[in-house]
């Protein structure tokens, strides 16, 4: 009788789609420019004429006021305000409305309307110098230049994230945890088999195996669990920051794996990963993809992080464990009450005729 094995599957998503609801959240969205008559006729006209901020004239005409700052001329307005994509002056004209993102290196990019109905880069959202990467995602330039291709490129990234995780949160480090960097195809088998999120840059998967046996009197069935594995996939073409935000979320599914194991409400599982992932790209100098998460309407990874995070920030460390093993089932007990899925089938109708009681014997799981 072979032990069936058994997989679950956790993964990290981008929504792409949220971006602007998050920009939206934080108050970045289109700006407007006023145009104030000068100053010149004031009594003291010194202090009281206004300097260019780009040219360091004195405005004696009218003079436009843009994020607080005094411009003589549209043509110095396109010095500090031009679209990042096309460069069109912005703040003047037809473009007085414009938006404001920043890219996956934190820059603050301007860019116009027209430029931001275009398809914008898949990981940061940018119009600037985008293409399409041969599995027909976009990519901005800064993307291109920091994505991450092959498996021996992610492993520094997994390392850093370890050091990050266990120094800060106290997770235990796994070395050898098996890492893989996946072409698109070969990445959405896997997303596929496991019925993962189409827009999914990472996966974590998890084994338990072992093997079952009968009684001499035929009337018990063992059941002996002796590992339990994991491992994560990436998908290729990523940048960097992003790489090791998926790399932090994926690898809290697997300390929340061997600590609690499974959890029936995947919002709870999801908000703890996407919470400790965010805090690692905040640590690591990307909040923006910590305040993605803010606005992410998604109901399991949306609500989940706005369930936890604030429960990490207000009650701590201690409280949020508390209340994750509440909410959670110890492996021994889920694969007790999940005997006659996790058993091949020839052996669970063997159970179910005979009437046999399936004994349990766990062999030691390792910690990490
Ligand atoms: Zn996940
Ligand atoms: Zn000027
Ligand atoms: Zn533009
Ligand atoms: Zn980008």
């Amino acid at each position: 009788m072979n032990f069936q094995r058994m997989r679950t599957v956790s993964c990290f998503v981008m929504i792409a789609g949220l971006i602007c609801g998050v920009w939206g959240h934080l108050g970045l969205g289109a700006q407007e420019v006023s145009e104030k008559p000068s100053a010149v006729s004031e009594v003291s006209p010194k202090t009281q004429i206004p300097y260019c901020s780009v040219c360091g004239k004195r405005c004696t005409g009218r003079y436009s006021v843009l994020r607080n700052a005094n411009f003589c001329s549209a043509e110095c307005i396109g010095k500090k305000f031009s679209c990042a994509s096309c460069g069109v002056t912005l703040g003047v004209g037809e473009n007085a409305a414009f938006s404001t993102l920043k890219d996956i290196q934190e820059k603050e990019l301007l860019f116009c309307g027209t430029c931001m109905e275009k398809p914008g880069c898949t990981f940061c959202g940018s119009r600037k110098e985008t293409a399409l990467l041969p599995d027909k995602r976009t990519a901005c330039a800064t993307c291109r230049s920091l994505a991450v291709f092959k498996t021996e490129d992610a492993r520094p990234i997994l390392e850093s994230v370890q050091k990050m995780l266990a120094e800060r949160f106290g997770f235990p480090v796994n070395p050898s945890i098996p890492l893989k960097v996946l072409p698109y195809e070969e990445f959405h088998q896997h997303r596929k088999d496991h019925s993962s999120r189409s827009d999914a840059l990472a996966l974590h998967l998890t084994e338990i195996s072992g093997h079952t046996w009968l009684s001499d009197d035929g009337k018990t069935l063992y059941v002996e669990m002796n590992s339990l594995d994991s491992g994560m996939l990436v998908l290729e073409g990523a940048p960097g920051p992003l790489v090791f935000d998926a790399i932090a979320h994926e690898l809290t599914h697997e300390f929340l794996r061997r600590k609690f194991y499974h959890f029936a409400d995947a919002k709870i599982e999801e908000g703890f990963c996407e919470s400790i992932a965010a805090a690692c790209s905040i640590f690591n100098g990307h909040p923006t993809l910590a305040l993605r998460r803010i606005g992410n309407p998604d109901p399991v990874y949306g609500d989940g992080f706005r369930l936890i995070y604030p429960m990490l920030q207000d009650q701590g460390w201690e409280a949020v464990m508390e209340f994750l093993g509440k909410n959670s089932q110890p492996m021994k007990e889920y694969v007790r009450e999940h005997i006659h899925e996790m058993l091949d089938s020839e052996t669970a109708e063997f159970i179910r005729k005979n009437k046999l009681r399936p004994k349990l014997k766990f062999g030691k799981i390792p910690k990490h």
